[in-house]
């Protein structure tokens, strides 16, 4: 059995450079052990209904993933997935695309709050005392939101705002009472309840910029989900280039087998399907 990488971006997502080709990202993924890959391109619900980032070409993401399906068939199961930005924005935009194409796996992400402001582009600011704490829980009770309303499978990278704010900064919006553990509570408890997976993201392994290079979630998370009836887990590397398609991958796996899980998730069709951890890192 072979790695399996849930999470991809190509030079259709507004954030990649024409580099990102699927047919690069598919021989990268050979050449790491990757055997079932999901194409996830961008699709910034909020962003895109503003007109401030371009709507990807779904016919050219069609005709690339048609081909790169022929190029490497017997060699790389290929398949046609989406990251939903922000999926609460618009539930009939949002229920438009999804019926659009048939999807095999439709990702759920929180990238910026309510105001719009993304935590990446405050993490080295000076901010009012307290500012930090209101934006943790607006994004909390985004996450929620994804959870519990909107139409997608895998909610993605949910710690996402905490990898790249310096330690001192973390520790003032994860010290508020409760912790971590009362924060996600509500969130994983949503998850189990709807049949959801929660995505063990690997991109912080490799970035320079995150002052906590771990798997998104943590150890402790994801003992947590599984407390409170978690059943899946998917893997992505959120690569935005070929070369860090599958990275973190093995990692990512082994820390949810130490989370006392046994199985990992594929999607097809929109539904799960269990996969040994065993015999992914075999
Ligand atoms: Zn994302
Ligand atoms: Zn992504």
């Amino acid at each position: 059995m072979a790695l399996i990488d849930l999470h991809l971006h190509t030079h259709i997502s507004f954030d990649c450079q024409p580099m990102s080709t699927l047919a690069g990202a598919c021989d990268a993924a050979l050449r790491t052990g990757v055997g079932v890959l999901a194409l996830t391109n961008h699709y910034e619900l909020d962003g895109v209904l503003a007109g401030q980032i371009r709507s990807p070409d779904h016919a050219q993401e069609e005709r690339e993933l048609l081909e790169a399906r022929q190029v490497f068939a017997g060699k790389l199961e290929i398949l046609r997935g989406i990251e939903l930005g922000q999926p609460y924005a618009s539930p009939e935009e949002a229920e438009r695309l999804l019926s659009a194409r048939p999807y095999d796996v439709v990702l759920g992400s929180v990238h910026h709050l309510s105001n719009g402001v993304d935590f990446y582009d405050v993490r080295n600011k000076d901010l009012p005392n307290g500012t930090l704490r209101e934006m943790w829980r607006d994004y909390l009770s985004l996450l929620y939101t994804v959870a519990s309303e909107t139409p997608v499978d895998v909610q993605t990278h949910i710690c996402y705002p905490l990898r790249y704010l310096p330690t001192e900064k973390r520790r003032e919006i994860t010290g508020l009472p409760g912790g971590e553990r009362e924060q996600f509570t509500p969130i994983f408890r949503k998850l189990a309840e709807r049949g959801m997976a929660l995505e063990i993201n690997t991109a912080a392994l490799r970035n320079p910029a995150a002052h906590l290079p771990v798997p998104d979630p943590g150890l402790e998370l994801l003992k947590l989900y599984r407390e409170l009836g978690g059943e899946f887990l998917t893997l992505g590397s959120d690569a935005h280039v070929p070369g860090d398609v599958g990275t973190g991958l093995r990692e990512g796996a082994r820390l949810a087998e130490e989370a006392g899980f046994r199985y990992l998730t594929v999607f097809r069709e929109r539904k799960p399907y269990p996969i040994l951890i065993s015999e992914v890192l075999s």
